[in-house]
């Protein structure tokens, strides 16, 4: 029987079955225990996190004044390590062939009605300039296994398609990359192209439901996917993105499996996930949710976000337009830094090729614009950013961590913000969202020290002039 090796590189030992099974018991016999709840509560204020079992017992206790102390810390913490802020980005979908079996997605190689489209560099042309007409900077490229069809040189192909791509004011100036586990080698490419995140969603980490739901193509090998951000970080890529799709197996313990799999990387390579990302379980073309057992309930799905914005203090985390306003508006609050807005999940949905059937990988929950979202994020006194310097500045895995930590990230990141965001009130903001936006730059300002305030107006005056330098 394998053991519990935090350190280890292989699946089986940093996502040890008995561990998270031992884990989930000592939860479930300590959960409603006043002393090891406050004890480990105490230690929660403290605002440096929480091993993997101290939040499974949060996760399990069911006292209702526990729970809303639970919730009104992880907003004291979202404030401390984020601000009001909210990076916005979108996906881009760039190809649904695949030859993976994935149960829960339509697009599986078996699902013979789905419309296939790989995107060429004409069409990956026309969307990005249709992003960039909204305003976003920041993208998330998906696209479906396929060695044939989606090699490793067409998604760096598009990458370098993307980055170079200037309409009017617009530029895309981060792309994160959310494609299957690869080699090494083939991740040293993904990091020479310059990729923000590389993002993998591990769906569940539980063996026995990862092998029944991926019964066919190379996703199917659970060790190569669970290890696959180990191969990542060792190739060079400093910023990773976890997640698992809630729905497929009990949440209880995918919650416990991913801090634990947040713990092996942080003790490895010194930095834990740059983002965790809380996707549910969506309908779609020949998927529906009810044949899934584990639906994850809306109350635990918020605590689920509360009780990571208090373990891993320093992670973003992400929610996607999977969620409605009403359900994004409630996570914002507790612990939401990243968010993404005017979506599409089909390939090539953002040019409007409406004559084209739907090629969508799962229906989308928030339909609203990016303007709107904008709007509505402001209205509720976020500051939508669309900053991406961290990056462009080298910013980035331990580093970032590092300023992360000490809760530093704020100097950074609330100037840049409010440059960004003034940057789109001036290009693409409707009227309404624009004064909305002013008056919001306005009062952020306020708050700033004089040397922010000075630093930020000389960037100002430059944006105006259109000589600011991004990065
Ligand atoms: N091919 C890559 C891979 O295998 O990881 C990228 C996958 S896909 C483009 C991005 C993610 O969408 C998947 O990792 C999965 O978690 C999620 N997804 C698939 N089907 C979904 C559904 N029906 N509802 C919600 N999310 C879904």
């Amino acid at each position: 029987m394998e053991k519990y090796d935090l350190m280890s590189d292989k699946a089986q030992n940093f996502i040890n079955p008995q561990e998270v099974s031992f884990t989930l018991n000592y939860a479930k016999r300590y959960c409603n225990d006043p002393f090891m709840v406050n004890f480990i509560l105490d230690k929660a204020r403290a605002q440096k996190g929480l091993t993997h079992t101290e939040a499974a017992v949060l996760l399990l206790c069911e006292d209702e004044s526990i729970n809303a102390q639970i919730f009104r810390l992880a907003e004291q913490i979202k404030e401390a390590y984020y601000g009001n802020r909210i990076v916005l980005f979108a996906p881009l979908y760039l190809s649904n062939y695949c030859v993976n079996g994935c149960t829960y997605c339509p697009y599986h190689s078996q699902n013979q009605h789905i419309f296939r489209k790989k995107m060429t560099q004409e069409e990956i042309k026309a969307e990005v300039i249709a992003l960039q007409d909204m305003g976003h900077k920041r993208l998330a490229l998906e696209a479906g296994e396929h060695p044939i069809m989606n090699p490793l040189e067409y998604i760096l192909e598009s990458i370098d398609t993307i980055y170079g791509i200037k309409h009017k004011s617009g530029a895309i100036r981060r792309v994160n990359v959310n494609i299957a586990a690869t080699t090494i080698e083939e991740y040293r490419r993904l990091h020479a192209a310059k990729i923000g995140t590389y993002i993998l969603f591990q769906e569940t980490y539980n063996k026995e439901d990862y092998e029944r739901l991926h019964p066919r193509g190379p996703k199917a090998n659970y060790e190569w996917h669970t290890e696959a951000m180990d191969r990542a970080m060792r190739a060079g890529i400093e910023d990773v993105g976890l997640g698992v799709l809630f729905g497929l197996h009990n949440y209880a313990s995918e919650f416990v499996s991913l801090l634990m799999h947040a713990e092996h990387l942080e003790a490895l390579y010194g930095a834990g996930p740059h983002t965790i990302s809380v996707p549910r379980l969506c309908p779609a073309d020949g998927i529906k949710t009810a044949d899934f057992e584990n639906a994850l309930p809306d109350e635990i799905f918020l605590k689920i976000i509360a009780l990571l914005r208090i373990s891993v203090p320093y992670t973003g985390l992400i929610i996607s337009t999977r969620e409605g306003q009403r359900i994004r508006e409630k996570a914002l609050r507790l612990g939401i830094s990243q968010i993404s807005g005017g979506s599409k999940t089909s390939v090539g949905g953002y040019a409007t090729h409406e004559a084209e059937p739907d090629s969508s990988q799962f229906e989308i929950s928030d339909n609203r614009s990016l303007d709107d979202v904008v709007r509505w994020l402001m209205e509720q006194n976020h500051v939508p950013s669309f900053c991406t310097s961290c990056y462009g500045n080298g910013r980035v895995g331990e580093d970032f961590m590092a300023i992360c930590k000490k809760q530093q990230i704020h100097n950074f990141c609330t100037p840049n913000a409010l440059l960004t965001l003034k940057e789109y009130l001036d290009n693409y903001a409707t009227p309404e969202t624009k004064a909305i936006g002013e008056r919001l730059l306005k009062a952020e300002k306020a708050k700033l020290s004089t040397n922010q305030k000075r630093v930020l107006q000389k960037r100002m005056n430059l944006l105006k002039e259109g000589k600011v330098v991004f990065f």
